[in-house]
């Protein structure tokens, strides 16, 4: 393909690490929600797994995100940043490690979420490489609101991985024509579920 100078995907984070996690986990509502649109690239989505002091190491990570009420239903308000965001600047989406249980440690505790990222608590800012090119950034997370109106859950425990879906239904969207109200962001989205949260135990 690169012999051939076929163009690259617009997508790679997406296609490499999110399809096929949803693949695996998700839901039939999910599969279809998230997998055309990547594949379209009409939802250009980051990974936001990288912080300025915890690289490749997730369990010193720092940024969090604290349920704004009780239950499985309220939001995560997220505060942090991230760094080496491939197309940072140009992302609609960012699945992204997020610390949300208060308290946890190293790997416990962590969460993965879905978040918009064009809305007001959402800034990306590109670092510019030798070459001149910018195709990784930072973003940062000031009150960045996440609404679990879908979610998938997935525990470790002991080192042995299991799905739980332990989601209420209270979290999921009714139907993919019915988002919940809980779901609007400051800017209209092509994709009706906007976020979603894996967590790991
Ligand atoms: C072109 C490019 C694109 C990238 N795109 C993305 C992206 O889209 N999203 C993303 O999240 N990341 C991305 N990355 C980041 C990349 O995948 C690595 O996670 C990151 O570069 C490693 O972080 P680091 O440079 O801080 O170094 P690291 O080697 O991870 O070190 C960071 C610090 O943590 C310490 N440390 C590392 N592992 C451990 C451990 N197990 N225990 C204790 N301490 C430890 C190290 O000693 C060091 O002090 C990209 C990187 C590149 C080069």
């Amino acid at each position: 393909m690169v012999r051939a100078r076929a163009p690259q995907t617009v997508n790679p984070l997406g296609l490499t690490f999110l399809a096929p996690t949803v693949m695996a986990i998700g839901t039939d509502q999910q599969r279809k929600e998230i997998i055309g649109p990547l594949l379209r690239s009409e939802v250009i989505w980051c990974q936001g797994f990288s912080e300025p002091g915890a690289g490749s190491d997730l369990a010193a990570l720092s940024t969090r995100g604290v349920r704004d009420g009780d239950g499985d239903a309220a939001d995560f308000v997220v505060n942090g940043q991230k760094v080496w965001t491939t197309n940072a600047v140009h992302g609609d989406k960012i699945f992204t490690m997020v610390r949300t249980e208060p308290g946890s440690e190293k790997h416990r505790g962590i969460s993965m979420l879905l978040i918009d990222m064009h809305q007001p608590g959402v800034e990306a800012r590109p670092l510019k490489q030798m070459s001149g090119a910018s195709e990784f950034g930072e973003v940062f997370f000031t009150d960045a609101r996440c609404p679990p109106t879908s979610a998938w859950a997935r525990s470790v425990t002991a080192g042995a991985p299991r799905c739980c879906c332990c989601l209420s239904s209270a979290a999921r969207p009714a139907s993919p024509s019915t988002p919940s109200s809980a779901g609007s962001t400051t800017r209209s989205s092509p994709w009706p579920v906007r976020w979603a949260a894996i967590r790991i135990r």
